[in-house]
């Protein structure tokens, strides 16, 4: 890892900080520098045994925990949409998700529950699981991944409607908050016909299978 050639600068100020970070010079750094230099910031030793190889594997841990950024929902589908005349929904349950809270940069996780109306059109059922997936591989709020994917199945499928329903636990809140070890957050995001009650009432049913959401 090594010095960092860039900071070091005084503060105008005259405040306390010893290091004004400065946007462009933080640029520079490589990602595992950084790492290095947050170890020092909390205390630790970044040069002991058990944490030399720890900025190289910070770093390729959070680019694989948010290679969603790299990817698209339209390429991924691509090829995989049939036309198809089946008028039932479609629901896919129990999709393990893991993602990050942007706020917090710790873990949510939990699962996924993805329904669609087709109007003319399906989906390869393999490709819903990796759709959540695009979304939920970033920086996320639980709210904005919920919508996100729903309207994401609208653009590429066109069906007469959409649900999602994901439940998740947050690290941020479990490890960091008091008395909420066991809570756990629901959202949903209806579309098209999922918003009518007889629609929206059989999803939610056969979402929550009876055993949760008690
Ligand atoms: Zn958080």
């Amino acid at each position: 890892m090594g010095k960092q050639k860039s900071s070091a600068q005084s503060d105008p100020a005259g405040g306390e900080s010893k290091v004004v970070p400065i946007p462009s010079a933080a640029r520079e750094l490589s990602m595992q520098q950084l790492v290095h230099r947050m170890l020092e910031f909390l205390g630790e030793d970044p040069e002991r045994e058990g944490l030399v190889r720890t900025p190289a594997r910070v770093e390729s841990s959070l680019r694989w925990l948010t290679r969603g950024y790299g990817e698209s929902v339209d390429e991924l589908v691509r090829g995989a949409v049939f036309e198809e005349e089946h008028e039932s929904m479609v629901l896919v349950r129990d999709i393990e998700i893991y993602s990050m809270c942007e706020h917090h940069m710790l873990p949510f996780f939990g699962k996924a529950h993805v329904a669609y109306l087709p109007n003319g059109r399906i989906i390869g059922l393999s490709k819903i699981p990796r759709i959540v997936d695009v979304y939920a591989r970033r920086l996320q709020v639980q709210e904005r991944l919920t919508d996100q994917v729903a309207d994401a199945l609208m653009r590429v499928l066109r069906p007469h409607g959409v649900g999602v329903v994901i439940e998740a636990y947050h690290l941020c809140m479990m490890m960091r908050g008091v008395e909420k070890q066991n809570s756990k957050t629901v959202t949903s995001a209806l579309r098209g016909n999922f918003l009518d009650g007889t629609t929206r009432d059989e999803f939610l049913r056969l979402a929550h299978g009876g055993n949760w959401l008690e």
